[in-house]
């Protein structure tokens, strides 16, 4: 079995695995917050684990906010940001994922600010020109992701971050695809906020973080008991934060491993357009993750190419999960300026740092053979 669709979900990495076995064994169980021994261990653990997300994210231990994952951090910078807030312009790319969008819209329709989409260029990166002709006294926030969940085309969120910070606008970088699959710095980034989800980096369903780099301008969405530092209501799910901690310390240790995952992606991606030049690799030349491939052979189905991988025990999505049952061109294809031919073509081949590289070998040679197979009898 090959599972090539990380950026849906990656599976527990091996690190987590065993620390969650050893801890459902083991215990501690309690309540972080209690002031009693066992209360303290867990308190000790979870703060432990908020200390090394922060020195792996580039980040102060205060600004490392634990929550279920990348939508609830999105919605409470949003919040953060908007709350009481009389400037009216909310600014976007065309490539965000539906947790910017619809909170974008959510503003839009229901508090009255004004939603504007940055034009997309046909590379998959955003237009800076058109950033800078937007950002101006009334513009409320700024919202684009730096690695896109389709494509995985790396936006220049730094350069997006400085012209922000230069007209004193926040900007929220969706950094879920990001972290995790190449390094990311939290302080040198300029980003005002950022977020993350466990599952998409091995660690377990439900968990996330939000950086905040003013701690003090997030606005806690769940009201509670005081925890997070008074920014999230609710017993801290404990366990699941600390396999945050193990898997991004795996990440750490492992990043000799992005280097070879890009070489042999490189390699498949060739390899494939060797034997099929009309072949389009979207953002072929663009910067982009080094675990995502996302290809069509126009005239054949994606969805015919994924079910055919599928009988071959290889797990592969035609676009993000959201949208499988559209077989329609994604809106961040057509973001990007490209034909239904190739948008109803695709498929996407996400591989993680716990993958093995070798896995490209085998998915070459299934890929050449359905494609040989499906483009003799072409679905349009
Ligand atoms: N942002 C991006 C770029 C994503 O790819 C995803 C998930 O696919 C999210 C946000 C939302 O993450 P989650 O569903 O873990 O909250």
């Amino acid at each position: 079995m090959i599972y090539a669709d990380y950026n849906g979900s990656a599976p527990l990495c091996p690190d987590v695995r065993e620390h969650v076995i050893k801890r459902m064994q083991d215990g501690p169980f309690a309540n972080p917050n209690a002031i009693h021994h066992l209360g303290s261990k867990v308190l000790m653990a979870m703060e432990n684990s908020r200390s090394v997300c922060a020195k792996v994210l580039g980040a102060d231990f205060k600004q490392v906010i634990f929550n279920s994952g990348a939508t609830e951090g999105i919605t409470q910078a949003f919040f953060s940001i908007l709350h009481k807030n009389t400037k009216k312009k909310i600014i976007i790319s065309g490539i965000e994922h539906s947790a910017v969008v619809n909170c974008a819209k959510y503003y839009m329709l229901d508090h009255g600010h004004e939603m504007v989409v940055l034009k997309t260029k046909e590379d998959g990166i955003i237009d800076l020109d058109d950033l800078k002709d937007h950002l101006d006294d009334d513009t409320a926030m700024v919202a684009v992701m730096a690695a896109n969940n389709e494509t995985g085309i790396i936006q220049p969120y730094k350069e997006i971050a400085e012209l922000c910070n230069n007209e004193d606008v926040p900007f929220l970088c969706d950094t879920t695809q990001f972290i995790g699959k190449t390094l990311f710095d939290f302080k040198h980034s300029g980003v005002d906020y950022a977020v993350m989800s466990g599952h998409k980096i091995g660690a377990m369903t439900g968990t996330g973080i939000l950086l905040a780099k003013d701690p003090t301008t997030v606005k806690e969405l769940v009201i509670g008991g005081g925890q997070e530092n008074g920014k999230r209501g609710g017993t801290q799910n404990y366990l699941g934060y600390e396999t945050l901690a193990v898997a991004l310390h795996y990440f750490e240790t492992h990043l000799d491993r992005l280097e070879n995952l890009n070489t042999k992606r490189l390699e498949f991606e060739s390899k494939i357009k060797e034997k099929f030049p009309e072949v389009v690799i979207v953002g072929e030349n663009s910067p982009r993750l080094s675990s995502t491939t996302y290809i069509a052979l126009p005239g054949v189905h994606g969805q015919a190419v994924q079910i055919e991988l599928e009988s071959k025990g290889i797990y592969v999505t035609t676009s993000s999960a959201c949208s499988d049952n559209e077989p329609v061109t994604s809106k961040v294809l057509k973001a990007m300026n490209v034909s239904d031919d190739v948008g109803r073509g695709v498929v996407r081949i996400s591989l993680g740092l716990c993958s093995d590289p070798e896995f490209y070998t085998e998915m070459t040679t299934s890929l050449i053979s359905i494609y040989e197979k499906l483009s003799k009898i072409k679905s349009y």
